[in-house]
């Protein structure tokens, strides 16, 4: 989750806050100017306040649109981190016998989808990415450079140049 998302909506959250109090107070002295003892109120004055506070809903419902769709932003970001979460969690983190972390699909969490690894790279940048091959080298569908090895491949077998001769 980026915190600057989090941050933005509840800076736009206060400063909304702040107009429509700052808007609230002065709809509150338009109403005490009308209903003072004075037989005449102040129109010059009425006037200023009307103006203000109609600047300030204006302020207040641009204020209300930033705020909205900052949240709607933040709704998606979460909901997109949920559903990463709860997809990672059908995954456990193995290791090969070249002891290679690679997260591994669970056989309980499966849903009728083969059994496959996951590359742990990708994971951490919240993409789940299949590993390919099945040879003792394998590497991530999406990056050539992220390489697991699984299997101990057993030495190579030396075959000797010594004796040949012919050539
Ligand atoms: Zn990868």
């Amino acid at each position: 989750m980026d915190l600057t998302t989090i941050e933005t909506v509840l800076g736009l959250a206060s400063s909304a806050v702040g107009v429509t109090s700052k808007a609230a107070s002065t709809a509150d002295a338009i109403k005490k100017l009308f209903s003072s003892e004075k037989a005449a109120p102040d129109n010059g004055e009425a006037m200023k306040l009307v103006n203000a506070l109609a600047g300030e809903l204006t302020t207040a419902n641009v204020m209300n649109v930033q705020l909205s769709e900052a949240l709607r932003r933040l709704s998606d970001e979460l909901r997109k981190e949920d559903e990463f979460a709860k997809e990672k969690a059908r995954y456990a983190l193995i290791a090969t016998e070249r002891k290679d972390m690679v997260y591994r699909l669970r056989e309980d969490a499966a849903n009728g989808q083969p059994i496959h690894d996951a590359c742990p790279v990708c994971m951490h940048e919240k993409k789940i990415m299949y590993i390919r091959g099945e040879g003792d080298t394998r590497h991530c569908q999406a990056n050539n450079h992220h390489i697991f090895r699984y299997s101990r491949t057993p030495p190579p077998r030396v075959y000797g140049h010594y004796g040949r001769g012919d050539f």
